[in-house]
């Protein structure tokens, strides 16, 4: 057994607990989480940290693979020129794109992440996954605008799920502007025969040319379908916004969660409180500074009843892959926010939306969720003194 006492521990599902205990044992599952040393332990050394002490966090949204892209797209162009600029760099030296996977696995870990949603394009970081101390959950991803290639598109992306089982996996649509109604359509129809064994992760409003593209047809969506090549002749525009335009080809039978949200209005929070779709939401602050400048109207997404995460993205468009730091920008821009409710997203809000919530998210006897202790706090102000170090 082992024994850690801290200024506060923040079990998650209960009240924060001043000067608190957090007993584990070899195995790093909980056995006692109170404001005493368990009774039966009187002659176990108790580990005094200044500090606070959290469960694991969970980082809703990664894309490992890409994480050879660190410092090598420019900032602050835009989603269309980011897509751009990405593809014109994918094809790197294989090593080189297994390295780098490698350390980003070692650096979630040390920065306190015990679980990732993350998107694949491709098979590179099975073996990665495989022996990796963090838990994955894998979104295989497919895109395909063109009506006439979903069904290739969809095959090739059950296959590379093949591969990365007996993991966690599920196939799942890229983003609204990527995706054809037709291969929505087969993806609805695996998630409603295979039920609450498919989890969605979709990129969502990632900027407003997106919302622009689907009410008329307009903005820089057109260069980006012209540059690829892709005839969009067929598509019509929808009248509303990109999210109300494909939710209905949602399933009702899987969690879905809707990845940046940067350009999500109340009207589409309404429309999808009317419609019975089982959506969460995540938020990736860092990626949407590095890419749009802009971040999402968060306050419109509180007190509303849903499931709110906070995810990294890929290194391409971030620092590094630390959802503390991604928590100190959400505080330093919403400084409403306080800790606790921070803290619920970045743990229990994305084990739920994992399902690993009966094990990650909390800090409750029987559960193995990890133990961080923060430092350099200013009462309940994340700073940039703030740290995060993985006890266990
Ligand atoms: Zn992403």
């Amino acid at each position: 057994m082992k024994i850690f006492r801290a200024d506060y521990v923040y079990p998650i599902n209960a009240d924060p607990i001043k000067n608190g205990y957090v007993a584990i044992d070899d195995q790093s599952k909980i056995i006692s989480v109170s404001d005493q040393k368990p009774p039966d332990a009187e002659h176990i050394p108790v580990e005094k940290l200044s500090g606070i002490i959290t469960p694991g966090f969970i980082n809703a949204h990664c894309h490992v693979e890409l994480s050879h892209l660190h410092n090598k797209v420019p900032k602050g162009e835009g989603l269309v020129q980011f897509i751009k600029n990405l593809q014109g760099l994918r094809n790197a030296d294989p090593k080189e794109i297994e390295a780098a996977a490698i350390k980003a696995d070692h650096d979630m870990y040390e920065n306190g992440i015990v679980a990732v949603g993350d998107i694949s394009n491709s098979n590179v970081t099975v073996p990665i996954k495989a022996q990796s101390k963090i838990y994955y959950h894998t979104f295989v991803e497919t895109f395909s605008f063109t009506p006439e290639r979903a069904d290739a598109t969809f095959e090739a992306a059950l296959q590379l799920m093949e591969q990365f089982k007996p993991q966690a996996c599920s196939v799942t649509p890229h983003a609204p502007y990527s995706v054809s109604k037709e291969l929505f359509r087969l993806i609805k129809k695996y998630c409603d025969t295979h039920p609450n064994k498919n989890l969605i992760s979709i990129h969502n409003q990632e900027c407003e040319d997106e919302n622009k593209f689907y009410r008329y047809k307009l903005g820089s969506f057109n260069d980006l379908y012209a540059y690829f090549g892709i005839d969009i002749s067929y598509f019509k525009p929808q009248a509303r916004n990109s999210l109300q335009s494909v939710v209905p080809l949602l399933t009702s039978k899987q969690d879905i969660l809707m990845v940046h949200n940067t350009c999500t209005n109340l009207k589409d929070i309404y429309f999808i409180k009317r419609f019975d779709r089982r959506i969460n939401w995540c938020f990736c602050p860092g990626a949407n500074l590095y890419i749009e400048k802009m971040l999402p109207k968060v306050e419109l997404f509180i007190d509303q009843g849903f499931n709110l995460t906070i995810g990294t993205d890929s290194l391409a468009s971030n620092e590094k892959l630390c959802i503390l730091s991604e928590m100190g920008i959400l505080q330093e821009n919403f400084p409403t926010l306080g800790l606790d409710r921070l803290l619920q997203w970045a743990t229990i809000n994305g084990a739920t939306f994992l399902g690993i919530d009966k094990d990650k998210g909390s800090l409750e006897p029987g559960k193995t969720p990890g133990l961080n202790l923060i430092t350099g706090l200013d009462g309940q102000k994340i700073t940039a003194e703030t740290k995060v170090r993985r006890l266990v």
